[in-house]
């Protein structure tokens, strides 16, 4: 797809600063670029079942490796192209490559693609979404969006609404990060999702501290209420999965079973009917 033009009065010198961990610089007319040039690409990090440990689906994580700085973290390039108006035809490609490289995997694992409140925002969401389905051949039960909660949500009711028409095409809806935010309890009363994935952050205390447990426990019992999927992101130890299964939630995702991994990684994980953590984490992993 094209890059957008560059606004007039340019921001082609545009320079974003060091992120607070003091990453390298990228100009922001370099990650206008970065879809054409073909810089950008999907990683996928698997879901296991908490209690078989088989795969349930995996989500897609955008990459972006600059020509000159190298791998660029989505953490510091995705609020950029939120702030300067890049994140919608980025949100488009990434949907559509998510949905097109799903569809021609092994079985009926999931993939779930982040997206971001600023595309919730902007009208057209939904038939981004159905054009993606119709246009890979996905069936929509097997596309999950992972939403974050966010104070920048201004117009609640076209929010809802958009959401509502996306679960009522079949596909699934989650919220990312639970707990991180301003009003995770207010979300939970608004929006209807699917599934509530437990912020690593919580995750990843749990056997040492006896706060994070209890709220992980809760965070869980409120789902599980509400009729929602759990998962747990960020799992790192084997204490933590045998938390985790005792509590009896449904899924797990985390470093322990494997990192990101690029595309054809994934067809050679599903295609082994012998997949176990270890061969995941021989797979080449792909950025953080
Ligand atoms: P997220 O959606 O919460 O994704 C999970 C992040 O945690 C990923 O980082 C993943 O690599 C990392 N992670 C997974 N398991 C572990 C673990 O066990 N330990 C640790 N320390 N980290 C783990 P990544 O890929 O750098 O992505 C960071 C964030 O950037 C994502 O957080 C998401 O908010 C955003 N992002 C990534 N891809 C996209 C995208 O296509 N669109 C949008 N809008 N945002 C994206
Ligand atoms: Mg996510
Ligand atoms: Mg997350
Ligand atoms: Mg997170």
């Amino acid at each position: 797809i094209a890059a957008p033009a560059p606004a007039p009065g340019g921001t082609r010198s545009t320079v974003e600063r060091d992120g607070p961990t003091r990453r390298p610089r990228f100009r922001v007319d370099d990650l206008r670029l970065a879809l054409d040039r073909g810089e950008l690409m999907l990683a996928y990090q698997p879901f296991v079942d908490a209690a078989t440990g088989a795969v349930t689906g995996f989500e897609a994580l955008l990459r972006w490796h600059h020509a000159a700085l190298g791998p660029v973290s989505p953490a510091d390039f995705v609020p950029v192209a939120e702030r300067h108006g890049l994140i919608g035809a980025m949100g488009t490609w990434v949907l559509d490559t998510a949905c097109r490289q799903a569809a021609t995997w092994r079985g009926d694992c999931r993939v779930s693609v982040n997206v971001s409140p600023v595309q919730l925002r902007q009208p057209g969401l939904f038939d981004r979404v159905a054009s993606a389905l119709e246009a890979s051949g996905l069936p929509p039960h097997r596309l999950e969006l992972e939403l974050t909660e966010s104070v920048m949500v201004s117009d609640v009711a076209a929010a809802i609404n958009c959401i509502r028409r996306i679960r009522a095409l079949g596909v699934n809806v989650a919220l990312d990060d639970f707990g991180t935010g301003y009003s995770s309890l207010g979300y939970l009363q608004r929006f209807v999702f699917d599934r509530l994935k437990i912020d690593r952050s919580f995750i990843q205390g749990i056997d040492e501290s006896q706060a994070n447990w209890v709220l992980v426990r809760a965070m869980h019992d409120i789902a599980r209420g509400l009729g929602m999927a759990v998962t747990a992101e960020g799992v790192e130890t084997e204490a933590a999965v045998a938390l985790l299964r005792g509590i009896g939630c449904d899924e797990l995702q985390g470093f322990l079973f494997s990192r990101p991994v690029d595309a054809a990684a994934v067809r050679r994980l599903l295609a082994d009917p012998t997949w176990d953590r270890g061969s995941a984490r021989a797979a080449t992993a792909c950025g953080p």
